[in-house]
């Protein structure tokens, strides 16, 4: 045995247990007996299935560190902002950002990523070699998936089909898309064909943003993605991020997209906070949340997910990679409050999350890859709350992140310091 983690709480468990790791997967679940190498005392902290986070332009993160202010608040201007960036994009520059927000990944518990980065004749592929370059350097610490992404668009913008198929030959893992950004629905359903033959040529997964705007009921890329995923065979192989317009089609279209999309095994990945910014700001009120159709798509059956989307960056002025924080806002945002929800959306964030990424068991169980987080709080609904440190992480059999903190409360009147649980809740 390589680790015990003792004392532990688990999912689904009345009492704490401990955990035993050996060749990187979990060999045990109970009082264990015996030692290992390296053992830690979790104190009745939570333990689970680390985080995963789909979605995140790593090839845009912390910008917002240099960048000129978004003025509008909008996405437009935020790509305008984005392109004086790109032209002069470096591979050491990207990664350097980028490796920033993969150690914050990690640091907050979450060993697997799937990172965007855009390929067009502004960047060329510089943001692309960058993340490929990253994924083996930090090959030790996170499992990351990179996307080949044409940001600004296949029709729009005819250089980006070549420089797919060359970032496909490069060892990109993913086919990305944007066919919303078309001027014409007739151009969104040609990027979407000209994607599946990409996809169909170099074998690979597709992760498309689709109906990215909640203003616009007349958008309909996800039907038309779920038809082709159907027809290409590609069923459990594609994510449709954002889907927001699905929030503003009538209940009875609404049903038959959604019904397409469970056929279709397609992912979806909303990112609520991302959406809650950038989405419906010129509406008059009631303004609407701006988010797809998180409950209904549950209860479909469609595997619905969250992700990070942006680490301060020209479209987002906030975000710490923290999944943990997205899962809130998820929760607040797509009203999943009741404690069977408050479960899902951390299955949402670990489990489910995973299989939109095409890993499967990510979960706790013996013999089982040995990819968690140790919390600190005794439940989910308790670490929602306190958002508070990760105490461990594990990856592959390894702890690759390890946290102590100490704080006191210390009042006027009394001036023992206070300790315990108080003490603690108040960090
Ligand atoms: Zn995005």
């Amino acid at each position: 045995m390589d680790l015990i983690v003792r004392n532990a709480r688990l999912r689904g468990w009345e009492t704490l247990q401990d955990v035993a790791v050996g060749g990187g997967k979990v060999v045990e679940i109970g009082a264990v007996q015996g030692r290992a190498r390296h053992e830690i005392d979790v104190e009745g902290r939570l333990l689970t299935a680390s985080f995963v986070n789909p979605h995140v332009h790593l090839d845009k993160a912390l910008l917002a560190e240099r960048m000129r202010p978004n003025r509008s608040g909008t996405l437009e201007e935020a790509v305008e902002i984005t392109h004086e960036f790109k032209r002069h994009y470096t591979i050491a520059d990207v990664k350097a950002r980028a490796a920033r927000v993969l150690e914050m990944a990690v640091a907050t518990g979450t060993t697997l990523v799937r990172g965007f980065a855009d390929v067009d004749g502004i960047g060329g592929l510089t943001g692309l070699q960058a993340l490929l370059e990253l994924k083996r350097e930090y090959a030790d610490l996170v499992d990351l998936q990179v996307v080949a992404f044409p940001q600004e668009g296949l029709i729009r913008h005819p250089d980006a089909r070549d420089l797919l198929g060359e970032a496909l030959e490069l060892g990109a893992d993913v086919l990305g898309g944007f066919p919303w950004f078309e001027y014409l629905d007739d151009q969104a359903r040609a990027h979407i064909d000209a994607i599946f033959e990409l996809a169909r040529r170099h074998d690979r997964p597709i992760h498309m943003l689709v109906d990215d705007a909640p203003e616009d009921p007349t958008t309909r890329n996800l039907e038309y993605l779920a038809l082709r995923t159907i027809a290409e065979g590609w069923q459990g192989r594609v994510c449709a991020s954002h889907a927001c317009a699905l929030s503003s089609y009538n209940d009875y279209h609404a049903r038959r997209v959604i019904t397409l999309v469970r056929q279709a095994g397609i992912s979806v990945v909303t990112n609520p906070h991302i959406s809650l910014i950038l989405k419906n700001r010129g509406d008059h009120q009631p303004i609407p949340r701006g988010i797809t159709r998180v409950k209904e798509l549950l209860a479909a059956g469609v595997n619905v997910v969250f992700g990070q989307d942006d680490v301060l960056d020209p479209f987002y002025p906030f975000g710490r990679a923290d999944m943990l924080e997205v899962a809130s806002f998820t929760a607040h945002a797509a009203h999943l409050s009741l404690p069977e929800e408050i479960e899902r959306v951390w299955d949402m964030a670990t489990e489910h999350a995973a299989h939109a990424l095409g890993v499967a068991d990510h979960r706790l169980g013996v013999g089982l890859p040995a990819n968690l987080v140790v919390v600190d709080a005794p439940t989910v609904v308790e670490a929602l709350r306190r958002q508070g440190p990760r105490r461990l992480v594990i990856r592959s059999g390894r702890v690759v992140f390890e946290s102590r903190t100490e704080s006191r409360l210390i009042r006027a009147a009394n001036p023992e310091p206070a300790t315990g649980r108080a003490a603690r809740e108040a960090r």
